[in-house]
C-alpha cells in the first residue's frame, strides 16, 4: 500500500510537506513553513514559546504531531517522547527556500535529509552567519553536575550533532528502500532545485517543486517535463503559485532592463533583490560588468559565493568573490571602527569588530567601505538590502543616482507598509522624488498559467494534485482528473 498525507502545501502558496508512505518506508518531500498558517497566529512581536515550541505549534496546527520525528532535545523536554525509535526514513529536499525548508532544524538529528549541494551550502551559508540550526543541531535544555555537585544548566549549545546530509547528483536516481528517488533540476529562483520522481511499490508520483521557464535554466524544466512524460506517471503533484498570470518577462529581460538604467544614472544605482538568487545577482553582475561598473555585494552574498567556489562540483557557475568586477562592502562593525583612529583602539580590536565567519573578507583586495562608494559613486552598483537601508546614511548618494527594486511586489498590508517606509528612505536622500515610483524590475521564480499547462500537458500524468496555489481552477480546467486536497489529508496511490 502506498499513500500520501499533506501535513501542508495544499491550497496554500507555501509549507510544503508530503509524507509518502510505501509498505512502511516514510520519507517526507520538503519540511517547509506556511506564511499563511504562521501569519494567522504569529509575528514578529508573538512567535512559539523557546521551551515549549513543539507543543505551541501542535496546538495551533503548525507542525503534525507525530511521534519520532523532532529533535530528542525538544520532545524530552516537551515531554513528547524522544526515546522512541523514528519511524521516518528521509527527507528529500527541494529546494532551500524557507517554504520549503524552514522547519527542518525542528527535525530529528537521525533523519536524513537528502539535497542539492547548492541546498546543502545556503543551508550551511544560514546555519554560519546567522543562529540557524540547519545542518548542525545545538543541544539545548542540557544540564550536567558541577564541581560542587549541584545540578546546573548547560549553557552555550555545548554539544553539536550534525546531521545526516546526503547530496543527491542531478539525475542520478538513488533508493531509500521499496521508493526508488530520481532528482531532476529545475529553474526556479535559487540555485539547486530538484523537482523528484518518485517510483513505488504501487505506482511512479513526481513533485515539480517550483519551476519556471523564463529563468537561465528553461532546458531542465524542459527536460523534466520530459522525463515525466517518460515515466508513465500515476499521479503529478503540480505547483500553480501564479497559474492565474497570463505573461512573464524573462530572466535575461530583467539583466536588459538593469543595464538600461545603470547607462542612464550619472552617479550612484542602488538595487535590492533576493539575497540567494544567484541568478539574479548574475543578471546584476553582466549588467554592471556590461557599462564599466563594479557590483558592490554585501557579506553574506559574499559569504554564499564563497561556499560555492569552494565546492568542486559548482565552483564557476557564478562568479567567486575575489572576482575583478566585483567588490565586497564592508559595513561599520559592532563598535564601528572602521573609520575610527586605530592609534587608540588598534587593528586586533578591528577584527574583533566582525563576526568569525565576516573577518577573513577584511583581507581580500576587492573590498569596499562607505567612503569609496561616497566618493566614486558612478563606478558602482550597490547592493542594498531592505535591512540595511542606514547604510545610505554613509554612502550618501547624490544627486541623478538610481534605485532598482528587484524582488516581488507586495502582496498584503504588512508588504505595503513596508514599501513605504522603504520609499521613505530613497526620498530622504533624493533618490526618489514624490512623484516618480523605483524602477520596479523583477521576474517571478514561478512559471505563469500558459507554463504550468505546458507541465500539466507535457507531463502526461493520469492524475493531478495541485500544490502551492490558491487557484486549483486552472488544474481543474487543464486536466481531466484533478483530485483536491485538504491541509493533512491522504490519498492513496
Ligand atoms: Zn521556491
Amino acid at each position: 500500500m502506498t499513500d500520501i498525507t499533506f501535513h501542508g502545501g495544499v491550497q496554500d502558496i507555501g509549507g510544503n510537506k508530503f509524507l509518502v508512505n510505501d509498505r512502511g518506508t516514510k520519507i517526507f518531500m520538503d519540511f517547509g513553513m506556511s506564511f499563511s498558517q504562521e501569519g494567522q497566529f504569529f509575528s514578529q512581536f508573538l512567535g512559539p514559546r523557546t521551551s515549549n515550541s513543539l507543543i505551541d505549534m501542535f496546538e495551533l496546527g503548525i507542525l503534525p504531531k507525530i511521534k519520532g520525528l523532532y529533535r530528542r532535545d525538544y520532545a524530552r523536554h516537551m515531554e513528547f517522547g524522544g526515546d522512541e525509535e523514528t519511524e521516518i526514513d528521509a527527507v528529500l529536499l527541494t529546494h532551500a527556500h524557507v517554504d520549503h525548508c524552514a522547519y527542518i532544524p525542528y527535525l530529528r538529528e537521525d533523519i536524513p535529509i537528502y539535497c542539492s549541494e547548492e541546498s546543502k551550502l545556503i543551508m550551511q551559508n544560514f546555519d554560519e552567519t546567522s543562529s540557524d540550526q540547519y545542518l548542525t543541531l545545538k543541544e539545548r535544555f542540557q544540564v550536567y553536575t558541577n564541581t560542587k555537585g549541584e545540578i546546573s544548566r548547560a549553557t552555550g549549545d555545548k554539544v553539536t550533532i550534525p546531521r545526516k546530509i546526503k547530496v543527491f547528483e542531478s539525475g542520478k536516481a538513488f533508493s531509500i528502500d521499496s521508493i526508488n528517488v530520481n532528482p531532476l533540476p529545475v529553474d526556479h529562483s535559487i540555485p539547486g532545485v530538484h523537482a523528484f520522481i518518485l517510483h513505488t511499490s504501487e505506482g511512479s508520483v513526481a513533485n515539480t517543486a517550483d519551476l519556471r521557464f523564463h529563468g537561465r535554466r528553461a532546458n531542465d524544466t524542459e527536460q523534466f517535463v520530459e522525463t515525466c512524460n517518460e515515466s508513465d506517471l500515476d499521479l503529478l503533484l503540480c505547483e500553480g503559485t501564479r497559474i492565474d498570470k497570463t505573461h512573464s518577462i524573462t530572466e535575461y529581460d530583467v539583466e536588459t532592463k538593469v543595464a538600461e538604467i545603470i547607462k542612464n544614472t550619472k552617479n550612484l544605482v542602488i538595487c535590492g533583490y533576493p539575497i540567494r538568487d544567484l541568478d539574479r545577482l548574475l543578471s546584476f553582475y553582466n549588467a554592471a560588468k556590461n557599462t564599466g561598473r563594479y557590483l558592490v555585494v554585501d557579506l553574506k552574498q559574499a559569504y554564499l559565493l564563497k561556499l560555492f567556489d569552494e565546492s568542486s562540483v559548482l565552483r564557476g557557475k557564478y562568479p567567486g568573490p575575489r572576482d575583478p568586477n566585483l567588490k565586497i562592502y564592508i559595513p561599520r562593525g559592532s563598535w564601528g571602527l572602521l573609520d575610527k583612529d586605530l592609534t587608540k583602539f588598534s587593528k586586533r580590536q578591528l577584527i574583533m569588530d566582525y563576526a568569525g565567519w565576516q573577518q577573513e573578507f577584511l583581507d581580500y583586495p576587492n573590498v569596499v567601505d562607505y567612503r569609496d562608494v561616497l566618493k566614486n559613486q558612478k563606478d558602482f552598483v550597490f547592493y542594498c538590502s531592505d535591512f540595511k537601508l542606514q547604510e545610505l546614511i554613509d554612502v550618501k548618494p547624490k544627486e541623478n543616482s538610481s534605485y532598482i527594486r528587484s524582488l516581488t511586489e507586495p502582496f498584503d498590508m504588512e508588504m505595503e507598509l513596508k514599501e513605504e517606509l522603504i520609499k521613505n528612505w530613497f526620498m530622504h536622500f533624493g533618490v526618489l522624488s514624490k512623484e516618480q515610483d523605483w524602477h520596479q524590475i523583477h521576474v517571478s521564480g514561478h512559471g505563469d498559467g500558459t507554463q504550468i499547462k505546458k507541465v500539466i500537458d507535457g507531463s502526461n500524468a493520469k492524475k493531478l494534485i495541485p500544490i502551492h496555489t490558491q487557484h486549483e481552477e486552472y488544474h481543474r480546467k487543464w486536466h481531466g482528473n484533478v483530485q483536491s486536497i485538504e491541509q493533512h489529508g491522504l490519498v492513496k496511490l
